[in-house]
């Protein structure tokens, strides 16, 4: 099958388009300048209900939405670009709008970048004490582009705020020097852009490596959502599945994090056969999404979606809550909805299905998940807890929240009964003052 993109400059080449409003089309313009935008053959084709655009979910998860920009920045770039402003005048208005929407949300940047040697190593993050994580240089883009996505300053020309790195050699040397790593996450963007020869590079290295603390290779990847011919077709496909064979021959597990929005994702002739490959490397496929408004914010779609998960042999493991990055306003869903929606969509499956987790926030002192909203001698509280935290000893404490039905994000709630902080927030500010 052929791999052809479309972003903001051949994007009316797609033939469906010609079904779009003006109006729906300018948007695109303008909010395009500002988001990334990218989308491929495969999800016009196959995925988009174009009959239903307006709201259909795959169609709103890669092409930019009104919506998705503040009124008055929509209105502003609009005016920049009627005006037949240059390029360059373009790039810097746009720098400003992204500015403005918190880039990088919950201290990427400043807090986890780790040293090996006294030297910074800037395609590695490492918070959680038994997981790193690893952002190839070549992975740092994806077979198309989520409207939501918080990364999505790596894809617009930001380089500055980019993390990458070429060498598996110093991601050897940092894991030979900490033993309480057990499992790297290859992320990125998306690591299986890369050409299979090179992903076989960095696994064989892995494998060779034989670092007996390193039990799990994880690889986080919407693949299977945006490109599934990628295990079907592509030229390098059976070096991509033989490189996964490696891993799992070598006795380690390899867990493929697959990121899947809807369960319309998983209906395709084409991502059916390519789980099928993937599981047939002794792989696992656990999956993951956020929840989004106006793509996924009904219970239906979730137990849907993890049921035919399960069916096809997939481990549902996280859903997570819309960060404050982005068009946040636009995706988000508060805190009280969406422990609503995760309640009655888990309600609704077998057991099996409820190996998922969450709602979850990913916030600079840890995971949080919202286990529920109670109330305890006559007042109304978030419960929540860490299920991952700088400090492993946070984890799986209850710890309460006042309730606040508007709250979007843990930096929304404070304290309940009083409290002046959370029990953690000593010990987290200490970890930066040393
Ligand atoms: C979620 C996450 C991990 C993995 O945590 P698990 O609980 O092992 O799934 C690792 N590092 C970061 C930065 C994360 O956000
Ligand atoms: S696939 Fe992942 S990294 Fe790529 S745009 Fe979507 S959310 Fe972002």
């Amino acid at each position: 099958m052929k791999y052809q993109i479309y972003a903001l400059h051949n994007y009316r080449q797609i033939p469906q388009i010609e079904r779009l409003s003006e109006e729906d089309i300018f948007s695109i313009e303008v909010v395009g300048t500002v988001l990334p935008f990218k989308t491929n053959s495969y999800v016009v084709n196959e995925l988009i209900d174009w009959d239903n655009y307006k709201e259909d979910p795959i169609f709103i998860l890669n092409f930019p939405q009104k919506g998705m920009l503040e009124e008055e920045d929509f209105n502003h770039m609009a005016k920049v670009l009627k005006s037949g402003a240059d390029k360059a005048t373009i790039k810097t208005e746009a720098n400003k709008i992204r500015e403005k929407l918190n880039p990088h949300p919950a201290g990427q940047m400043e807090y986890n970048v780790p040293e090996l040697n006294g030297v910074k190593l800037t395609g590695v993050q490492h918070k959680y004490d038994e997981t790193m994580l690893f952002f190839p240089a070549q992975g740092q883009t994806c077979h198309a582009y989520c409207t939501f996505c918080f990364r999505w300053p790596q894809f617009t020309n930001m380089d500055e705020m980019k993390f990458a790195m070429k060498e598996i050699d110093y991601v050897i040397e940092y894991l030979r020097q900490h033993p309480e790593i057990t499992d790297l996450l290859i992320t990125g963007g998306d690591p299986m852009v890369m050409k299979g020869q090179m992903l076989d590079a960095y696994l064989s290295a892995l494998v060779e490596a034989n670092i007996p603390h390193l039990k799990n290779i994880r690889i986080g990847s919407k693949t299977l959502g945006f490109w599934p011919y990628r295990y079907l077709t592509d030229s390098d496909a059976d070096e991509v599945l033989n490189a996964f064979k490696k891993v799992t021959d070598a006795g380690m597990s390899l867990a493929f994090m697959a990121h899947f929005n809807h369960y319309r994702e998983l209906e395709t002739e084409a991502v059916q056969a390519a789980i099928k490959k993937i599981r047939a490397t002794g792989a696992q496929i656990r999956t993951q999404s956020p929840l989004l408004n106006n793509i996924n914010a009904k219970p239906e779609i979730w137990s849907t979606m993890w049921q035919m998960q399960v069916s096809l042999g997939l481990i549902p493991y996280y859903m997570f809550i819309a960060r404050d990055t982005g068009a946040q306003k636009y995706f988000g869903v508060s805190l009280a909805d969406a422990w609503k929606i995760f309640q009655q969509a888990y309600q609704k499956v077998s057991g099996i299905c409820r190996t998922v987790r969450g709602p979850s926030m990913s916030c600079t002192p840890g995971k949080v998940r919202i286990v529920g909203v109670s109330e305890i001698k006559g007042e109304k509280v978030y419960t929540l807890e860490f299920i991952q935290g700088r400090d492993s000893n946070w984890v799986a404490r209850p710890f309460f929240a006042k309730y606040d039905p508007k709250a979007k994000w843990m930096d929304d709630l404070q304290p309940a009964f009083g409290a002046e902080e959370f029990f953690f927030e000593q010990e987290f500010s200490d970890m930066f003052l040393k």
